[in-house]
């Protein structure tokens, strides 16, 4: 799902990613050529390498990616050595992939570990059995060891556009090893890329191919490639098959349909890719990692690849409920970050880039603190110090960590648009949220109420930016004077990768306060219904069309624009009015339309885990609008039963008997035999297990968002 894209319209901007959740390195085909962006594209014909990968979207391209190809030419290139293939003798698994190399008659598997791999390689009878890695031109080496039977490389690829975004130290470098169940006959090596051959092949005879790397050294390279032990592909599957069962097992689905199954475990495969774990086990065993930042090695956990401007909405909400021990490391990486850089990122891959904008690393943070069981009190003390130094300050030549336009926001009350500060509505608005989250925070942790004040009060600072006067949120000079040439319809400007109609909802901690902004309840309700039934009219961007606005264009959900992030919860605002049953027909619709378990599966860029997560929590029958509140929103389950196991054992039976796509609406719901009022569900109960029952209708059932039934 996903890996079907053209630059005008992103599917989900995807590949097919063979790994163990949260692991180094990802193991994927290479169509495009070296260096592209989108480099498996399912269109694609014809394969240039076994590459692996760190990227976690194509605009924002690789790091330290390398890749090798079995052949029986004499090529060495990246266009020579390209091979027919066919997706009909290709293989995709979380944990392994096979492909057929047409040109060479060669079959090559793999199976990864966290951070190594074991590649099998089938020749058919040749005399010129060859394997080519190719370490890539831009700062990329290789070496040969032949009497250990290894090939030693180092990447420290970077692409022109990620060094625009941020500069990988050059000590931040994947070592690489490879070695060889048998000699090599002839070596020889071209820059950055490196051939060897074996001995004559009979049909069918394998090479099996240890890999290993390292961010630190090539001794802890050697150390990495003990994960693979004796070399056993067939134990090696196993072991990554049960890793897989064991995070994808934690949500159980019985009922639905073949095509909801599909979309429901590929989205649930996604969200536990990305972060990728940096850190690596030193001789004593400890977690080490190498700084992307400042290249000195540390000890501890470490991660990198999200942006939290995507995530902090319901990637990170569904670690926290499902998958706590896993963001208590996450979490625990943060603060190491805070400790070596003096910052938390906004968007990283794998140190801090300039990326979006927020500091939605607050909502990170606050949510995982909240959440019982996931951080010490000494660390949430710690992390509560780095969210008041990111939330009054930017860093240098950064202007995405930290709050850009923070000393405006801080003296105004919101971020003024002729201050020669970018989306400066978006930003207040995050920012906003942000501070609300500080400020639940520091209350947890009995901060003075002095301190935790102030961040109440700029909590409230969406409302300086609400215009009574169009019912929407619009961008505002230094003297007060609100956009006079307001444009609901204008992306970029005040606004980032989206229009007013689609900001406007950022206010996750406060619907009840936009909703009487609005003009009440109804009012809320109307302008709600008016997103679905507005035209898909874009403009902005000085005419430009960006994918994002194409993905609106062609779905036909009006200006609902669920191929980027900042509308993806307002589904679940209804819940805020009497209507919520339209929240129920909604998130199905969106469900039913704008996933498929096809290629071109998702409506925009799935964005690492986040617009998964969306999917995975609908099906749940529940959104995180707010994530740091501890409180879903109810929407109505997709499955009939899902069972999900929490890391203590206990477990949660989310049932809806006898629910269909036309019976889609909760009458009543119940929480272990209590009739369950109003639409938010808390964490903490839903924690304790137990049955979470939906009694399900084919029409809307009425009722008021107190939750009483009106019949
Ligand atoms: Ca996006």
């Amino acid at each position: 799902m996903g890996s079907d894209n053209t630059s005008e319209v992103s599917a989900g901007n995807t590949y097919p990613a063979v790994c163990r959740p949260n692991g180094m390195h990802l193991w994927s085909l290479q169509t495009g050529k070296n260096g592209e962006g989108k480099f498996y594209l399912y269109r694609d014909t014809k394969i240039r390498g076994i590459r692996q990968t760190h990227q976690p979207s194509p605009w924002i391209n690789d790091y330290n990616t390398w890749s090798f190809m079995p052949v029986t030419r004499n090529v060495l290139g990246q266009d020579g050595r390209a091979s027919w293939f066919s997706h009909k003798e290709e293989t995709f698994e979380p944990h392994r992939m096979k492909a057929y190399l047409a040109d060479d008659g060669v079959m090559v598997e793999l199976t990864a570990t966290e951070r190594a791999a074991l590649a099998r390689v089938t020749y058919p009878e040749t005399e010129a059995p060859y394997f080519i890695v190719d370490a890539y031109d831009n700062r990329g080496k290789v070496r040969l060891d032949k009497s250990m039977r290894r090939i030693w490389g180092e990447s420290g690829f970077v692409s022109k556009r990620r060094m625009a975004l941020g500069v990988v130290p050059e000590s931040f470098v994947n070592r690489f090893v490879l070695e060889f169940d048998r000699d090599f006959t002839e070596a020889g090596a071209s820059g950055s890329v490196v051939r060897v051959k074996f001995a004559p092949m009979k049909r069918g005879e394998t090479v099996s191919v240890k890999i290993a790397s390292s961010f630190i050294s090539d001794e802890q390279a050697l150390r990495n490639l003990d994960e693979l032990g004796d070399g056993d592909f067939d134990r090696l599957l196993k072991e990554g098959r049960k890793a897989w069962n064991e995070r994808l097992g934690r949500i159980r689905v019985e009922g639905g349909n073949i095509d909801d199954l599909r979309k429901f475990y590929t989205c649930l495969y996604r969200t536990q890719i990305f972060p990728l774990a940096l850190h690596e086990h030193g001789a004593d065993g400890r977690a080490i990692h190498r700084n992307p930042d400042t290249g000195r090695v540390e000890e501890g956990f470490y991660y990198g690849g999200t942006g939290f401007w995507d995530t902090f909405r319901a990637l990170f909400p569904l670690l926290n409920f499902v998958y706590p021990d896993i963001n208590a490391k996450m979490t625990e990486g943060l603060r190491n970050c805070w400790r070596e850089c003096g910052w938390l990122p906004e968007w990283s891959s794998p140190g801090i880039i300039k990326c979006m904008i927020g500091n939605n690393s607050a909502s990170v943070v606050a949510d995982a603190c909240l959440t019982p069981g996931v951080v010490s009190r000494a660390t949430a003390e710690e992390l509560y110090q780095a969210l008041l130094h990111g939330a009054n300050a930017v860093k240098d030549g950064n202007s995405s960590c930290g709050r850009l336009g923070w000393e405006e926001y801080n003296r105004l009350g919101y971020v003024p648009r002729d201050a020669d500060i970018t989306y400066s509505a978006a930003r207040t608005l995050e920012y906003a949220y942000d501070d609300w989250c500080i400020w639940r925070l520091g209350v947890t942790l009995g901060r003075p109420k002095d301190e935790t004040d102030v961040y109440l009060k700029r909590s409230g600072n969406w409302r300086n930016l609400f215009n009574r006067d169009v019912g929407l949120a619009c961008g505002r000079t230094k003297d007060g004077t609100f956009d006079s040439a307001f444009d609901p319809f204008c992306w970029g400007g005040d606004f980032i990768e989206g229009c007013s109609w689609h900001y406007t909802w950022s206010v996750f901690h406060d619907i009840a306060g936009l909703a009487e902004a609005m003009g009440g309840k109804t009012a809320l309700a109307r302008t709600l219904d008016k997103i679905f039934e507005l035209p898909p009219v874009v403009r902005g961007y000085g005419g430009k069309i960006i994918h994002e606005m194409r993905e609106m264009m062609v779905m036909g959900f009006g200006q609902y624009a669920h191929g980027n992030q900042p509308i993806q919860h307002m589904i679940y605002l209804y819940d805020w009015t009497d209507e919520p049953w339209k929240t129920q027909y909604r998130a199905r619709e969106a469900m039913n339309r704008l996933y498929k378990p096809t290629p071109d599966g998702y409506c925009g860029d799935e964005d690492n885990g986040q617009t998964s997560a969306w999917f995975v929590w609908s099906a749940l029958g529940m959104y995180p609008v707010c994530p740091a509140s501890g409180e879903y929103a109810l929407g109505a389950p997709l499955f009939e039963r899902t069972t999900v196991t929490f890391p203590d054992g206990r477990r949660l039976v989310v049932s809806a008997p006898g629910v269909t796509d036309r019976k889609r609406y909760a009458k009543r719901v119940s929480h272990n035999g209590m009739e369950h009022v109003g639409n938010f569900l808390k964490r903490d109960s839903l924690r304790d297990g137990g049955e979470l029952a939906f009694e399900m209708l084919d029409s809307p059932a009425l009722r008021t968002s107190g939750g009483e039934w009106e019949k």
